[in-house]
C-alpha cells in the first residue's frame, strides 16, 4: 500500500471511469444529486440483487413491494414526518451560508467566511413538497417520500390480504427517498435524492426483542459476505438519548470511513407506532387476529434500513487500494467478485488473435453475464484497466492458446497468471455473478 485512500481520490476514480458522475454537470451539477454511469450502473444492481438474496435465502416469509415515490399530506402527517422530519438549521448573518447546527460549532466563526455572527437556531423540515394536477386545494398537495417504510406500512393490510403471509413476516424494498439535506455532503454519504432498502420485519410484541437481535446479527454478517473488511465495520447501540420517540432499541451497523466512524445501517425497533398511527388516522383497521389467542392486535415492527448509495460508497472505500508495482503505481479495487460490475475481462495478447478470443467473450455475454472484451493498448495496460474497475479476471489468448485449447487467467488481487483450459473458464466466472447460484440436486 503506497498511500491511503480519501474522498478525494474516489469522487475521481468515480468520475474518470463511469461510475457516477454529478448530474447534469454540464450546467454545473445539481447539488447533493448523481448519476451512475455505466459502471455504476452495473455494480448498484449487483449491490440491490445481493441484498434481496440475503433475505430470500432465508427460512424466513419475506415479501417484496415497489412503492410510489409520492405520497398525500395525510400519510405524512399520519406518520409523524409533517410534523417532526426537520433537522436544526443556522444561518451566517454574514455571507448567509446555511449550516445545520449540529455541524458546526457555534461558539467559534463561520468556517466559510470566518466572522462569527449566527442567527437563532431554527427546524428546516427536509421533505419535498409538490401539488398534484391543475389543483390547488389542500387535498392535492403531495410529499416525495423522505423514506420507503411509510409506502410498506400503508399497504400492510394489502399484503396481508393478499399474500398468504403470516405473523411474523417481512416486507421489504428497494427504492428511491429524497430528502432536502441542509448541507450534503461527502459525495455520496449525504444526498438529497438517493436509494433506499428496507425491510419491516411484523412480529409479535412477545417475540420482537429476540427478532431484533436477530436481525442486527444477519444484517451484520450480510457485510461480510460481500467483503466488506471486519475491522472496519461495528455494531453500535444507540443511547436513550438518541433514540426516537417510538423506538425503543435501535443498533447501527457502522462503517470507519475515512472522515469517521459512520452509519451505514439503522436497526430499529419501532414497535407498533407506525401502524397505530396509520390506523387512528385513516380509520382502517389495520391489526391481525390471532387464531390461537382468538384477539386481534397490531403487529410489532423491527425495521432493517441501509441506503444503497451509501453502501455503494462502503464498499468503494473498503475496496480501493493503491500499491507500487514495478516503480509505478497500480490502483485496483479489490471488490468482492459478486459486487465487481465488470466479471471478467477477454484480451487477446496481440490484434492479430483478436478473432478467436472475442468468440469466447461472445459466449459468456449472451448468457447476460456483464463481461469486457479489449484490445487495444499493451497488456499491462489493459490489466491496469482492468484492476481499477475491480474486474476479478483477466483471461489472456496468446499464442499457445489455439493449438493447446488454454488461455491465461490472470488474478486481480495477487497479479498471479495461470494457464487453465479454455473450457474452465465458466467455473471461474459462475461465482462471481449475484443472480447464479447453484441449484439444489
Ligand atoms: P442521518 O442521521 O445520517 O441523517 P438517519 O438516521 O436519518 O441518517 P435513516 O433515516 O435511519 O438515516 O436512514 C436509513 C439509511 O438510509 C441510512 O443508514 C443511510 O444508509 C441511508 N440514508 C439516509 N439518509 C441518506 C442520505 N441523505 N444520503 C444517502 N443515504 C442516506
Amino acid at each position: 500500500m503506497v498511500s491511503t485512500v480519501t474522498l478525494d481520490k474516489l469522487v475521481s476514480l468515480c468520475k474518470r471511469r463511469g461510475f457516477i458522475f454529478q448530474t447534469a454537470d454540464i450546467y454545473g451539477g445539481l447539488n447533493g444529486v448523481y448519476d451512475a454511469g455505466p459502471l455504476g450502473t452495473l455494480m448498484k444492481s449487483n449491490v440491490r440483487a445481493l441484498w434481496q438474496q440475503s433475505l430470500q435465502r432465508l427460512d424466513k416469509d419475506i415479501v417484496f413491494i415497489d412503492g410510489a415515490l409520492l405520497g398525500p399530506e395525510t400519510m405524512w402527517k399520519a406518520s409523524g414526518h409533517l410534523e417532526s422530519f426537520h433537522d436544526p438549521l443556522v444561518e451566517c448573518k454574514s455571507c448567509n451560508s446555511r449550516f445545520r447546527a449540529d455541524d458546526v460549532d457555534l461558539a467559534r466563526a463561520c468556517p466559510r467566511c470566518g466572522k462569527t455572527d449566527w442567527t437563532d437556531v431554527r427546524e428546516f423540515h427536509l421533505m419535498f413538497k409538490t401539488q398534484l394536477g391543475a389543483s390547488v386545494e389542500q387535498s392535492s398537495v403531495a410529499y416525495l417520500r423522505p423514506e420507503t417504510a411509510q409506502s410498506v406500512f400503508v399497504n400492510f393490510k394489502n399484503v396481508w390480504t393478499t399474500s398468504r403471509v403470516k405473523i411474523p413476516f417481512g416486507i421489504a424494498q428497494i427504492g428511491k427517498a429524497f430528502r432536502n439535506e441542509i448541507t450534503p455532503k461527502q459525495f455520496l454519504f449525504r444526498m438529497r435524492e438517493f436509494e433506499q432498502m428496507e425491510l419491516e420485519w411484523f412480529c409479535t410484541e412477545a417475540t420482537a426483542r429476540e427478532f431484533f437481535d436477530f436481525w442486527a446479527t444477519e444484517r451484520t454478517s450480510f457485510y461480510k459476505s460481500i467483503g466488506v473488511n471486519q475491522t472496519h465495520i461495528r455494531l453500535r447501540s444507540h443511547e436513550k438519548e438518541e433514540l426516537s420517540h417510538y423506538s425503543t432499541a435501535t443498533s447501527d451497523v457502522e462503517y470507519e470511513f475515512p472522515f469517521g466512524w459512520k452509519e451505514l445501517e439503522g436497526i430499529a425497533y419501532r414497535g407498533c407506532y407506525d401502524l397505530s398511527q396509520h390506523a387512528q388516522h385513516s380509520k382502517k383497521d389495520l391489526a391481525v387476529f390471532d387464531e390461537e389467542t382468538k384477539e386481534s392486535y397490531t403487529p410489532h415492527v423491527i425495521e432493517c434500513s441501509v441506503g444503497v448509495d451509501r453502501l455503494f460508497l462502503t464498499l468503494l472505500f473498503n475496496a480501493y487500494c493503491e500499491e507500487a508495482v514495478e516503480g509505478e503505481v497500480r490502483t485496483v479495487l479489490r471488490l468482492h467478485p459478486s459486487v465487481a460490475p465488470i466479471k471478467a475481462a477477454f484480451l487477446p495478447l496481440v490484434n492479430k488473435l483478436a478473432e478467436p478470443c472475442e468468440r469466447i467473450y461472445a459466449e459468456f455475454k449472451k448468457c447476460g453475464i456483464s463481461v469486457q472484451f479489449d484490445v487495444s493498448g499493451s497488456i499491462g495496460k489493459r490489466y491496469r484497466r482492468q484492476d481499477e474497475i475491480g474486474t476479478p479476471y483477466c483471461f489472456t489468448y496468446d499464442f499457445e492458446s489455439a493449438e493447446t485449447g488454454t488461455v491465461t487467467v490472470r488474478h486481480r488481487d495477487s497479479m498471479k497468471q495461470e494457464r487453465i483450459a479454455i473450457n474452465s473458464i465458466a467455473s471461474y466466472i459462475t461465482h462471481t455473478s449475484p443472480f447464479l447460484t447453484p441449484c439444489p440436486h
